[in-house]
């Protein structure tokens, strides 16, 4: 049986390096694994295949007006298929439709049963703010859904918005949430605030994944970390995300918050965090 898993997440905010991470984690692992990008930006799988783009599927479409699936599909590191939904002409037509085009043509050729796959990840998008992106929740073809999310204010906000979203489909058959991948987490502040976060809208943090240089270095190199340093820390991470995603069962609907009570909760953060500066400030002075 294949697991479909969507992750969502701001723009920027860390999806498609996270999602790179935790596919070459899992293939590591044994299991045979499929990224499917689905951002208009179709870099999602660059450092699965040595910094390279690869041609979407609706470019294809549109090239050839038919398409086999063994033209879309590229093996990266470790044998990772790795596949872009691509998007729709620049000011023409709908992201989302072009989620469903590329899926229905996988699921016509029959491509997860006939590869087997173990787990197909789509790296999805930002913020859930039309029925285009929600697609992959919406459809069903996702069972779980995680997002990466910062300490940030707007990147709490899209994950606010996605809850939103997986909570209104949530009563017609559509994708539960699995957690929070809290990324780019190194003052401990941070964690406070995302902690209060999942615990205010009844989730759950999968994995913390601190910012790190490593990340950096291996993104310039054109690879994931699991593949450029397999021997740090932060490799360890994403193997620890891995084997959590991999025995993740049971999702959840969220409870999201409404807009005002997001800003409520933010202010206190806000008050709370000022505090704390003056109250070093103080201490310095006196000294
Ligand atoms: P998204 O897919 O959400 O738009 P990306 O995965 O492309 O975002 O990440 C945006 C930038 O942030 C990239 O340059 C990436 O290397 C960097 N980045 C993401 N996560 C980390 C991390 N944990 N440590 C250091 N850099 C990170
Ligand atoms: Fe764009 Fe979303 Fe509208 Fe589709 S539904 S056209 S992706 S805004
Ligand atoms: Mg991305």
């Amino acid at each position: 049986k294949t697991t479909q898993i969507a992750i969502y997440g701001k723009g920027g905010i860390g999806k498609s390096t996270t999602t790179s991470n935790l596919s070459a984690a899992l293939s590591e692992m044994g299991y045979k694994v499929m990224q499917f990008g689905c951002d208009p930006k179709s870099d999602s799988t660059n450092t699965l295949r040595n910094g390279k783009y690869i041609p979407t599927v609706l470019d294809t479409l549109r090239e050839k007006n038919s398409v086999k699936a063994n033209e879309v599909i590229f093996q990266g590191f470790n044998g990772i298929y790795c596949v872009e939904a691509g998007g729709p002409a620049p000011g023409v037509g709908c992201a989302g439709r072009g989620i469903i085009t590329a899926v229905e043509l996988f699921k016509q050729q029959k491509v997860f049963e006939e590869l087997d796959l173990d787990f197909v990840i789509y790296d999805v998008l930002g913020d859930v703010v039309c029925g285009g992106f929600a697609v992959p929740i919406r459809e069903g073809i996702a069972e779980h859904v995680f997002t990466v999310s910062s300490a940030d204010f707007m990147s709490v906000y899209a994950s606010n918005n996605l809850f939103k979203g997986i909570h209104k489909y949530s009563k017609s058959g559509g994708a539960l949430l699995g957690g929070v991948i809290a990324n780019s987490i190194n003052a401990p502040y941070a964690k406070d605030i995302i902690d209060d976060f999942v615990a205010q809208t009844k989730t759950q943090v999968i994995e913390y994944v601190p910012r790190s240089v490593t990340v950096t270095q291996s993104e310039l190199q054109g690879k994931t970390t699991i593949e450029a340093a397999p021997n740090t820390a932060q490799a360890d991470v994403y193997r620890s995300l891995a084997k959590k995603i991999a025995n993740h069962t049971e999702s959840k609907t969220p409870a999201p918050l409404e807009v005002s009570e997001l800003r409520e909760w933010a202010a206190k953060w806000g008050d709370y965090l000022l505090a704390m500066e003056t109250g070093t400030i103080r201490t310095e002075q006196a000294g």
